[in-house]
């Protein structure tokens, strides 16, 4: 389903990706685990069309996409939740669904239909749809972010480190709504620096050392290697 090809990215002349390549078929869990700074966000907006590669490809179901803009990437049916839940905190729970279904305004039915299919799946967002998003809790605001995300029936969701600044008890919710979302048929591909959770959930992993991938493989094998045990999964 997606495929990245050896790309470069840098930011004016500092290179910060470095001939990077992964793939992700379509019904897995993919993450990328990888330290602070070691540039798992810059993959992901390069992959959403918000950088651009210097150097190799980028194809989505058969089609490059490296020079694509990112609101055309958008509706090739690939959406990101991106870090730090931003979620709009002065509309209610709903009106944040809204604004994520806004590929699919026209389409009432679709509409409706994508709105209870995410009440029935996370009922706290409909218990809290007429609640402002800013007063939920962080685990309840990243739980949005997703759900808001799932609104434009995205063929391939990226999020980018969901856990982040989560409370341990929100961070298995988190990941419980995750590994729902792949049950029910979403492609997913996450970056997350929590590698014991999302190790757990995904079906094949690769890790992302200063730029560089340094180790792929399926999750088990990832979670066995011992480097990673070492580096990664410390706390286990
Ligand atoms: P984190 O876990 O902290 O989010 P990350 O793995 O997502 O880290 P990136 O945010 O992709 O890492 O950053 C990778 C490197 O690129 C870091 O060294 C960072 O300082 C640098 N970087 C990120 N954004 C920019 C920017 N806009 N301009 C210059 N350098 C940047």
């Amino acid at each position: 389903m997606l495929k990245v090809n050896a790309i470069n990215v840098s930011y004016g002349k500092v290179e910060i990706i470095k001939q990077v390549s992964f793939e992700v078929n379509q019904g897995e869990v993919v993450v990328i685990i990888g330290a602070n700074g070691a540039g798992k966000t810059t993959i992901m907006k390069t992959v959403t069309g918000l950088l651009k590669p210097t150097q190799g490809e980028i194809m989505f179901e058969g089609q490059t996409i490296s020079r694509t803009p990112a609101e055309k990437i958008v509706k090739l049916g690939l959406a990101m939740c991106p870090e730090g839940r931003q979620v709009f905190p002065q509309h209610t729970v709903y009106e944040n669904l809204v604004l994520g279904g806004y590929l699919i305004r026209k389409d009432k039915q679709m509409f409706l239909k994508n709105i209870e299919q995410m009440y029935s799946l996370f009922p706290i967002l409909k218990e809290r749809s007429k609640q402002f998003a800013g007063t939920l809790s962080g685990g309840e605001q990243q739980m949005l972010a997703i759900a808001r995300a799932m609104m434009s029936n995205p063929k391939l969701l990226l999020l980018d480190e969901p856990s982040a600044g989560l409370a341990p008890i929100y961070v298995k919710g988190i990941f419980d709504m995750i590994r729902k979302l792949s049950e029910q048929g979403t492609t997913i591909l996450l970056v997350e620096q929590m590698a014991n959770m999302a190790l757990k959930i995904a079906n094949r992993a690769y890790v992302l050392e200063t730029g560089r991938i340094a180790l792929g493989g399926t999750a088990e094998e990832i979670m066995n290697d011992p480097k990673v045990v070492e580096s990664y999964l410390g706390a286990k």
